[in-house]
């Protein structure tokens, strides 16, 4: 069975926040996993990760993780200095995870976000290279803390490095960890693949997690994504991961600013509502 989880930041305006009441919320609206930020959950202190874990046990909750790197930490710069602190970055959210369990961190782990590639980039090999050689570095701190590492699949307006399943599974071979693994993307795989189902069944075990959403972001349910074919997919693999939606409907704060959301997709609708619903849509699709 497939835990069903949500992101925290669908209801959030900024970033780094309380998660407490999200584990209440989601908890009560009947998910089995609350994603948050990997960056924040690194920033608390000790006795902060502990109170947010064992609430999220009491709740009976699973928690994962999700960050997109800034330039300043981006492990697959030029710059030795900057892929050095994005190293020790990611050392960093590698421990503090490590110490509430472990679990999955996902998302650009492996460059930064948001990243055009350079103009005067032609082949963004090197750059690749660099990227798996400072996941290279990190893994066998993962492996030893029980944390795995989901490179995740974005599209060309996001980032450079992954923007395919085939691209993403070639690295996750170089770097060759048991706990680096790729994570793939409704509303990513729509922008990028020739065939949605196709690029799901390729990753196989090499699939670590897996995030949904509609085409605008939309709860799953709302859209037309081809939810069938993921299904179907999802099944051929026998992905047993966790499957976290991701939907962003909300203008403003730091949260609708990075995600580009320009007009108000939540208006005239009840966010948490809509959330239940969506769970209801997903485990009715997972059944059938
Ligand atoms: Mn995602």
């Amino acid at each position: 069975m497939n835990r069903i989880g949500i992101y925290y930041a669908y209801w959030a305006r900024d970033w780094m926040v309380d998660f407490h009441p999200y584990v209440d919320k989601v908890a009560d609206l009947g998910f089995d996993q609350l994603e948050v930020h990997a960056g924040a959950v690194a920033q608390m202190s000790r006795a902060e990760r502990q109170a947010l874990k064992a609430h999220a046990d009491a709740r009976g909750l699973a928690l994962s993780y999700c960050i997109g790197l800034t330039r300043t930490h981006d492990v697959a710069a030029e710059d030795d200095a900057v892929r050095a602190a994005g190293v020790t970055y990611l050392e960093q959210i590698i421990r503090a995870v490590g110490e509430m369990g472990g679990g999955g961190v996902g998302g650009i782990i492996y460059s930064a976000w948001p990243e055009q590639m350079p103009s005067g980039m032609l082949d963004k090999r090197p750059a690749m290279e660099r990227s798996i050689g400072s996941l290279r570095q990190v893994a066998p701190l993962a492996e030893a803390l029980g944390v795995v590492l989901n490179v995740e699949v974005v599209n060309r307006f996001e980032q450079y490095l992954l923007n395919t399943s085939a691209e993403a599974i070639a690295y996750v071979r170089e770097v060759d960890s048991p706990n680096v693994r790729l994570m793939l993307d409704t509303f990513h795989l729509n922008i990028e693949e020739d065939q949605i189902g196709a690029a799901i069944v390729a990753a196989g075990d090499l699939l670590g997690h897996f995030h949904i959403g509609e085409a605008n972001r939309m709860p799953p349910g709302r859209g037309h994504m081809p939810w069938n074919e993921v299904v179907s997919a999802l099944r051929q693999i026998n992905y047993q991961g966790a499957i976290v939606m991701e939907p962003f409907l909300q203008v403003g704060g730091e949260v609708g600013r990075d995600i580009r959301v320009y007009r108000d997709l939540s208006a005239g609708l009840d966010l948490d509502a809509e959330a239940r619903d969506a769970l209801a849509f997903t485990r009715a699709l997972l059944a059938s």
